[in-house]
């Protein structure tokens, strides 16, 4: 029930929640993304669309299928919007539009209201028969390959309107709407409730960490855009003057990520044997130990090289664990520096962080309690429903006004 929120938000939020939902009662509305577990978008989707359902709006959520080739393919756009410099071979584009068609034809994309989340199903819109369609970017457009930006454009620029993080992600060179919605967390998923002490020692202890040790921790996909391999060098640096300090690695693979099990592969060879380096891949699934692993940390990093968001960030904080992250992304609007955690651009600085908050257990609480009340204020699922909601409304009467 919404009411559960009351005591993280305040009467008055709920309440102009329930009101706006109220008003948009008679619209069907439609998720679509990529995968259904992994990663942040999947993590939204499974709090989100039943939180939509309990304020009586009618929300589906499918997830689009495809094969090896399609989710590489994918994986390329994805890096080359990110990164920019990379090759995409010509057929990449044919496959990716192939996918599109096999997938408009066996979905139902009869809604008033269709929000498509990220590049992958974005040429879906080529199909729409009717509806207002919005696209939902969850990575960082802000520098992309022209090429592969240039052929996903012709799409984007037939949605109604486009949902970006933060403005650094807006994009010049689009005509449509551009509003700015940041991600969030839900502090009653099963990922962030509060658990108890012993139960976090049990889930540690299980994985043969110490809990009695200092504990590093970065909980991420393996992808080079997370930088593991930095992490680990950080975790060495800063282990030479922490003695006893133990890093913690935690990923887990995602259907639309075929790229994990070679990074995972590069990481462990990193990692040359350390007995105190753990480098756990576990199931999608598994929001408990996660959550455990956040609350054993003594210090989180976050040291992607780049980042669309980052809701490991905001789960961190929102445990009252300070967050060394790249500076980069959505991570710049979690991390203040010197008051939620630190910035870092590289793994030196990373370690001189890390070590510097290891040895000040004051300087973590302090940090620890501004970054639960910064995640509070902003990055909490309530937020980002209301502002959905809004930009429903908005789009709605937009186009009221242009028939
Ligand atoms: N996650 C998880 N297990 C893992 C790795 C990640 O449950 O082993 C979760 C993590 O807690 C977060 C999401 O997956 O909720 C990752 O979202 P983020 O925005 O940080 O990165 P993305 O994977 O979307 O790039």
């Amino acid at each position: 029930m919404i009411e559960r929120y009351i005591q993280f938000v305040g009467e008055d939020e709920v309440d102009a929640i329930v009101k706006l939902a109220e008003r948009l009662q008679d619209l069907s509305i439609l998720h679509v993304n990529s995968t259904a577990a992994g990663g942040g978008v999947a993590e939204i989707l499974n709090r989100l669309v039943p939180l939509m359902r309990e304020l009586g709006l009618r929300v589906d959520w499918r997830v689009i299928r495809g094969d090896q080739e399609f989710f590489t393919v994918t994986k390329t756009f994805h890096n080359a919007l990110q990164v920019g410099a990379v090759e995409v071979p010509r057929r990449f584009y044919e496959i990716y539009e192939r996918w599109q068609e096999i997938n408009a034809n066996e979905l139902d994309l009869d809604y008033d209201v269709v929000f498509i989340h990220d590049p992958q199903p974005a040429g879906l819109v080529k199909y729409r028969k009717r509806g207002l369609w919005i696209w939902r970017c969850h990575i960082d457009v802000s520098t992309p390959n022209p090429e592969v930006w240039g052929f996903l454009r012709r799409y984007v620029s037939q949605y109604d309107a486009a949902i970006f993080h933060i403005p650094e992600f807006a994009r010049d060179d689009l005509e449509i709407p551009q509003l700015l919605i940041p991600p969030s967390i839900d502090p009653l998923s099963p990922k962030n409730v509060e658990l108890p002490p012993t139960a976090v020692e049990r889930v540690v202890q299980k994985f043969d960490v110490d809990p009695e040790r200092p504990i590093l921790l970065q909980v991420s996909r393996f992808d080079r855009a997370k930088d593991p391999l930095g992490v680990v060098e950080a975790y060495r640096l800063a282990r030479r003057r922490v003695p006893g300090l133990q890093l913690v690695y935690l990923g887990s693979p995602a259907h639309d990520d075929p790229e994990g099990e070679a990074v995972y592969r590069e990481t462990v060879e990193a990692a040359g044997g350390d007995p105190d380096i753990h480098l756990l891949m576990l199931p999608p699934d598994s929001h408990y130990e996660v959550n455990a692993f956040q609350r054993a940390a003594t210090v989180v990093m976050q040291k992607s090289i780049r980042e669309g968001f980052g809701l490991t960030v905001s789960e961190a904080l929102w445990k009252k664990r300070p967050v060394i992250g790249g500076k980069t992304g959505g991570i710049k609007i979690q991390v203040i520096h010197g008051v939620t955690g630190f910035l870092a651009t590289s793994p030196r600085t990373a370690a001189h962080y890390a070590v510097y908050l290891l040895r000040e257990k004051r300087l973590r609480e302090e940090m620890g309690a501004a970054g639960r009340e910064h995640v509070r204020r902003n990055f909490l699922i309530t937020h980002q429903l209301r502002r959905y909601l809004m930009a429903i409304a908005y789009v709605a009467k937009r186009a009221m006004w242009s028939d």
